[in-house]
């Protein structure tokens, strides 16, 4: 492929996603003012021969899939080098007034939160769709790996619960940001967001990465400094040493759904206390956003998430 014509999917795909993300009425919070669930999206490309993809296997384990893997997996007939895919991958912003009132929350998210956490994401979920049967009917076989009936939940030794597919993982690997304490990923548009995917047969030019560490754009690794997302949560699952799965999981999955039920009246989850009212919320931190520096040294890196 020349990279003209690989200029030309990378349009194509942009303008797909775009699109959809401002004319859909299914961008939306499904609340009385059908306001939009997310804002204008960063965009990513990654090949699927990026051998990030291996090291991910090899961190997170080895049931992680590759693109090639999930690719594969969906088309057994097609005889296909892992270098003709492409990872496309999405950031969809939280909305500012999402975002405002989750700045105010110290238990529970706002309804705002919880509706882009449920409605919201239902929408990526179109989103992917969209982009498959767009690209499908292009001539591109396309899989979303979250969407593939083999997608499953696995227990990781080193991370407790993981998956067959993260999508954080693929959006750093595409170039649209790096990790943060809390385990978010922390992009040009910050962490308040939710993100997505798709592997398609398709060869686009690859985003750079402008960050050499999987840390790099969280104040605690890179400068000893901030750790505001350790107060922001509610039950403890933030410290020093990282996020605790166990404990988040736990607040998400027993407490959080009784609370939008009673308060909201539909079924949810989420909680996005550490994603909002923090340096990193809506932007790349830098060490003037931060009031009182908390340490000067920074801490060990861990292993890719
Ligand atoms: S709030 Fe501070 S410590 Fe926490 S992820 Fe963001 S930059 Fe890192
Ligand atoms: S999402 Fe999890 S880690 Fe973040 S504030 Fe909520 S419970 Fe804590």
């Amino acid at each position: 492929m020349t990279s003209e014509q690989r200029a030309d999917g990378a349009a194509l795909v942009q303008n797909i996603i775009q699109t959809f993300i401002s004319d859909s009425s299914q961008n939306s919070l499904q609340n009385q003012n059908d306001e939009k669930a997310f804002d204008q999206p960063l965009v990513g490309f990654s090949s699927g021969d990026d051998p990030l993809y291996q090291d991910f296997k090899a961190h997170v384990g080895p049931f992680h899939w590759t693109p090639w893997e999930i690719f594969n997996k969906t088309f057994p007939d097609l005889q296909v080098n892992p270098g003709e895919l492409s990872v496309i991958s999405w950031i969809l912003p939280q909305t500012e007034t999402t975002k405002q009132d989750n700045r105010k929350q110290t238990q529970y998210p706002s309804e705002r939160w919880a509706r882009a956490r449920i409605f919201g994401e239902e929408f990526n979920k179109k989103l992917r769709e969209k982009i498959v049967n767009h690209l499908e009917a292009e001539g591109y076989e396309t899989v979303a790996p979250m969407l593939s009936p083999l997608w499953a939940r696995r227990k990781s030794e080193a991370f407790w619960l993981s998956s067959t597919w993260s999508e954080r993982h693929a959006a750093y690997a595409s170039g649209l940001g790096t990790f943060g304490l809390c385990d978010g990923l922390i992009t040009p548009v910050g962490k308040a967001m939710r993100v997505g995917s798709v592997v398609a047969r398709i060869q686009l030019p690859p985003t750079p990465r402008p960050y050499k560490d999987h840390y790099e754009y969280c104040l605690f690794f890179t400068h000893g400094i901030c750790g505001e997302c350790i107060p922001r949560c509610p039950v403890g699952a933030i410290t020093e040493e990282g996020h605790n799965k166990l404990k988040c999981h736990k607040h998400l999955r027993h407490s959080v759904p009784g609370y939008i039920m009673t308060h909201f009246g539909f079924k949810g989850r989420g909680c996005g206390l550490c994603q909002t009212k923090v340096p990193c919320e809506s932007k790349i931190p830098t060490k003037q956003d931060v009031s009182e520096e908390e340490g000067s040294s920074p801490p060990t890196r861990r292993g890719i998430l």
